[in-house]
């Protein structure tokens, strides 16, 4: 089988990690990551969701951080937090640093965000083809109201600096309606037997990729069925801060709110199948009436048996749904 994941970063990671462990050795697994998290800082090109990604799966990831390298240190971070410089907030390790100047220096030397990540991939052999969504730049900014003054401000700003504490007026997703699929991105969902939307942020994970033209075309002919996982259980996100984002936007904060953001397949939206929490299981009802294809299962990716039963569910609702097509 061709599986391909439409994911962001830590959800996304643990969930690929389980599919790795769980799929059939012949089975291939593509990811196309969300690259609207991207920014550049000091002159450095970086790719957050990328980054986690290829560290997880090549085993470089801090795991209980959730990003970056094992064994960091954060000297250049520091000296830049000693010059005053405002910039610092962002997380960035000595070791981690050396895959952004890597980065930047191929970008600028002409390769595209493509090329740059199968060579950084040599080193890490993720398991998977590492897919960036597009090569074009698209960047997620966060409307927010400082003292009456609409302000627009980087997602990882929003995210890290000001920690997603401050109301959400509005997500504008720069770039995005020119941006193209990367290549190979298009023919990964169409060529697919499973399509599967791992937990993600559906605003700025998930959102982003979904909002490129191209890859909506792709999701609405591949004949695969498209089966996504709610990143909210009960009332809040799991272990993020998915909530100012979803209440911002007027979404239910249930999974069953997640599931009419994205919207049922034959309506326009993206899923054929959705899986709930088993906490959640009376909103079943409401997600098929949607017309998407609902099952309660335990979501939380506690450890690797748990995750590992996550994807074995996941897989089981989308062949379910694709031999009834
Ligand atoms: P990023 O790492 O910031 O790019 O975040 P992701 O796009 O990967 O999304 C993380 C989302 O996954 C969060 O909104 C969480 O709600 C969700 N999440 C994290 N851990 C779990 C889990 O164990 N189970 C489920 N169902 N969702 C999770
Ligand atoms: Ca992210």
């Amino acid at each position: 089988m061709h599986i391909t994941v439409l994911s962001g970063g830590v959800g996304g990671s643990r969930f690929i990690e389980g599919l790795l462990r769980v799929k059939d050795p012949d089975d291939d697994v593509t990811v196309i990551v969300n690259t609207a998290d991207d920014i550049s800082l000091f002159g450095l090109r970086i790719s957050p969701d990328l980054d986690t990604v290829m560290y997880t799966l090549g085993d470089g990831i801090d795991r209980e951080r959730g990003w970056g390298r094992t064994d960091e240190s954060w000297n250049a971070k520091d000296e830049l937090g000693a010059y005053g410089v405002a910039e610092a907030w962002f997380g960035l390790g000595d070791r981690d640093i050396a895959t952004h100047l890597l980065r930047t220096m191929r970008l600028q030397q002409g390769r595209t965000l493509t090329e740059v990540t199968a060579e950084l991939c040599e080193r890490w052999r993720p398991g998977v083809s590492l897919l960036p969504m597009s090569d074009d730049r698209v960047e997620t900014h966060i409307g927010i109201d400082r003292d009456g003054v609409r302000e627009l401000i980087h997602f990882q700003e929003y995210w890290i600096r000001l920690r997603a504490s401050v109301p959400v007026e509005e997500v504008v997703v720069q770039g995005v309606l020119d941006a193209t699929p990367a290549p190979g991105v298009v023919e990964a969902i169409v060529g697919a037997d499973v399509v599967l939307l791992p937990p993600s942020n559906p605003i700025v994970s998930i959102g982003p990729i979904v909002a490129v033209a191209g890859i909506r075309d792709a999701l609405a002919t591949t004949t695969a069925p498209v089966v996504g996982v709610s990143p909210i259980i009960g009332t809040g996100a799991v272990r993020g801060m998915a909530d100012q984002l979803l209440t911002g936007l007027g979404i239910d904060l249930s999974a069953a709110g997640v599931a009419a953001h994205h919207g049922h397949r034959e309506s326009g939206g993206v899923l054929d199948g959705w899986l709930i929490d088993s906490s959640d299981d009376v909103q079943l009802a409401t997600i098929d009436a949607l017309g998407v294809t609902c099952r309660a299962v335990p979501l939380w990716m506690t450890d690797e048996p748990a995750t590992d039963q996550l994807v074995r569910d996941t897989m089981a609702l989308a062949l379910h749904i694709g031999t009834r097509r």
